[in-house]
């Protein structure tokens, strides 16, 4: 039920288990990527603008090295736990392979609420978390990246801060110790709006199968941050509408469809989209029942179970978000015939686009945005069309295929390497 308490680490857990026996996976990968490799927790303290000082609880959860670095955002949230943590770690070594990146899964981030601090103590929060994580994360070891809550802005202070203390004898050298840098630290063209970007060449490729035309339908979308505001703004250049829309201050229709880059720009400045002046404000309930054919969820884990499941009025959920759907919510929905492309494939982008940051690094490069984009554009389509011959092929929904393409190729290294010693 909506407002249960999400056990978000035992549901990656339990999609594994389906998956591996689809792929009859050997007991012993399923066991070993059952848990992460390594579970870091800091505490640090940090002075506060009025001289106090106060004390901060930060993870780092390394899931999985296998086929790469460790690979993964930070995320700053009041309510984020040690087991959600490991879900999105677990999640990262699924996409990575399924996007056949060369990196692992890694997930970190700071409880507390970024909004209730000024810049200057976000600021030192983010350079003593980055002191406090030292050799735990590198350029060739573990490489954070943006999620809720963190900006291109943070990416760059972890650099810095990186760059000055641990690595200061190849200082230039670990420019690559975090993705999502503003382009002028290092960053890459694209990388912003890649995760939105991912999302909507799933949308163009759903579309294109299912013989839905774009160019006049609507959608909805959950969380207007980086993901869904992108997400949104791209899409709109199909023709299609935005029907309804919400974040953590409430939720708002309009009949004839929102601006998306207005309403963005109007988030930028204000934090969120309360007060925005058009369209109506609604509850949540009315938001979930608002009719469309696209919904985003593109806010936070555990949003649909069964009562979003029967509202929902759209014919496709396409996952911005890291496990927005429970799996009583997506019974429900593809008991109705409402298809859900999942996370680890929708958002992948992100981390896609990361992996060409990380490369122009390394080689001093930097890459146009139409070699950016067209890069994404083919890897995305690439593996969509992966998942979806795959859950044809073994009559499985797309979340489990997804698993099971990733799966397979995390069994091969495992195959051909075995264990140490
Ligand atoms: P963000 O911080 O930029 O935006 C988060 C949005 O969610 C905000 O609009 C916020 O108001 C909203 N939100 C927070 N709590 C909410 C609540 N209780 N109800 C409704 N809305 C709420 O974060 P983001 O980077 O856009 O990430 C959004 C999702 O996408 C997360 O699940 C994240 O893990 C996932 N994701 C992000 C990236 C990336 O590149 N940033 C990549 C892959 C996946």
């Amino acid at each position: 039920m909506s407002g249960d308490k999400y056990e978000f680490f035992k549901v990656i857990q339990d999609t594994l288990a389906q998956a591996a026996r689809v792929v009859s996976l050997d007991p012993a990968v399923e066991l070993m990527l059952s848990q992460p490799k390594n579970e870091i927790i800091v505490h640090f303290p940090v002075r506060m603008d009025g001289g106090e000082i106060k004390l901060f609880k930060g993870y780092r959860i390394q899931h999985s090295n296998i086929l790469g670095p460790f690979k993964g955002g930070i995320r700053y949230h009041q309510s984020l736990t040690l087991d959600d943590t490991k879900a999105l770690a677990s999640m990262m070594t699924w996409k990575c392979a399924l996007m056949r990146i060369p990196y692992g899964g890694a997930k970190g981030g700071i409880k507390f609420n970024p909004r209730e601090h000024s810049a200057g103590e976000l600021q030192r929060i983010t350079r003593r978390f980055t002191h406090a994580l030292g050799n735990n994360i590198g350029p060739d070891y573990d490489i954070p990246a943006p999620d809720v809550g963190t900006t291109g802005q943070m990416m760059a202070w972890i650099m810095d801060t990186y760059m000055n203390t641990v690595g200061h004898v190849n200082k230039q050298a670990n420019r690559g110790v975090v993705t999502g840098k503003p382009v002028s630290s290092g960053g890459t063209l694209g990388r912003e709006k890649a995760t939105g970007q991912g999302v909507v060449h799933c949308i163009t490729e759903w579309a294109r199968e299912t013989r839905t035309n774009l160019e006049g339908a609507t959608y909805i979308v959950q969380g207007f941050g980086n993901v869904g505001s992108h997400a949104s703004m791209l899409l709109s250049r199909y023709g299609a509408s935005l029907a309804a829309v919400g974040d953590h201050s409430g939720y708002l229709r309009s009949e004839e469809g929102f601006n998306p880059h207005k309403l963005a720009e109007w988030v930028r400045q204000r934090g969120s989209v309360a007060g925005y002046p058009s369209g109506t404000p609604i509850s949540k309930e009315e938001f979930f029942a608002t009719k469309c054919d696209i919904f985003i969820p593109a806010a936070l884990e555990g949003q649909i179970w069964v009562e979003e499941a029967k509202a929902l009025q759209c014919k496709v959920v396409v996952e911005g978000a890291n496990g927005p759907t429970t799996p009583e919510g997506e019974r429900v929905l593809l008991d109705r015939g409402i298809a859900v492309i999942p996370d680890v494939l929708a958002n992948s982008g992100g981390v896609t686009v990361s992996y060409y940051e990380w490369v122009q690094n390394k080689r001093s490069e930097s890459w146009d945005l139409e070699e950016v984009d067209g890069r994404l554009e083919n890897a995305m389509k690439r593996a969509y069309n992966e998942v979806v011959s795959f859950a044809r092929s073994r009559d499985c929904d797309l979340r489990i295929a997804a698993y099971c393409c990733a799966l397979d190729r995390l069994q091969a290294a495992y195959r051909e390497r075995d264990i140490f010693p």
